[in-house]
């Protein structure tokens, strides 16, 4: 399993450098931190299992059988798609508008970060089906990597991308 810190940084890192060089930063680093979060959000079944284990008193298996499966990238990319065939309305919530671009911007990112999540854990985790779906248990992740192939990663992508943004933006000039 990879860590928490490694499932946010490698999402954010990215989906910065997709919005720095193929978007051109044509949206808000909201949606960056959005996806970061997500990129957290499938190991919500471990204290999910944490909560059922104790309230039911005994063991529950949840981890890495439904959040982790690639069926929730492929709805929340559906969710973003209908949005985004009407992306010229908006949505008025407490007098604010927001745009279907955006709230389709925002389950893009979220299947990202979704997908990042998947693919780390795909590639260290072991064997786990990616496709949970009922009566469909196709798709079995394997594992090229070991586990102590990720000590460490997260501090390695870190100091790199911060020399990335030194260098393309100056971080100096915020301290
Ligand atoms: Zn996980």
């Amino acid at each position: 399993m990879a860590y928490a810190v490694t499932h946010v940084i490698v999402a954010i890192v990215l989906i910065d450098l997709y919005r720095d060089y193929i978007a051109k930063k044509k949206f808000s680093t909201w949606f960056v931190l959005i996806g970061g979060i997500a990129g957290l959000l499938p190991d919500i079944d471990v204290p999910l299992q944490w909560i059922s284990s104790s309230a039911i008193g005994q063991a529950v298996t949840l981890h890495r059988i439904v959040t982790h499966s690639l069926v929730f990238v492929v709805l929340f990319l559906l969710v973003a798609l209908v949005f985004h065939l009407q992306k010229h309305k908006n949505l008025s919530i407490f007098s604010r508008k927001i745009s279907y671009g955006n709230i389709a911007l925002f389950f893009t990112v979220i299947a990202a970060g979704w997908l990042t999540h998947i693919a780390l854990d795909c590639g260290v985790a072991g064997d786990y089906s990616l496709t949970w779906f009922p009566g469909i248990p196709l798709g079995f992740c394997f594992h090229p990597f070991s586990g102590d192939a990720l000590l460490g990663l997260d501090a390695v992508i870190l100091v790199l991308w911060l020399i990335h943004e030194e260098w393309a933006r100056k971080i100096k000039d915020f301290i």
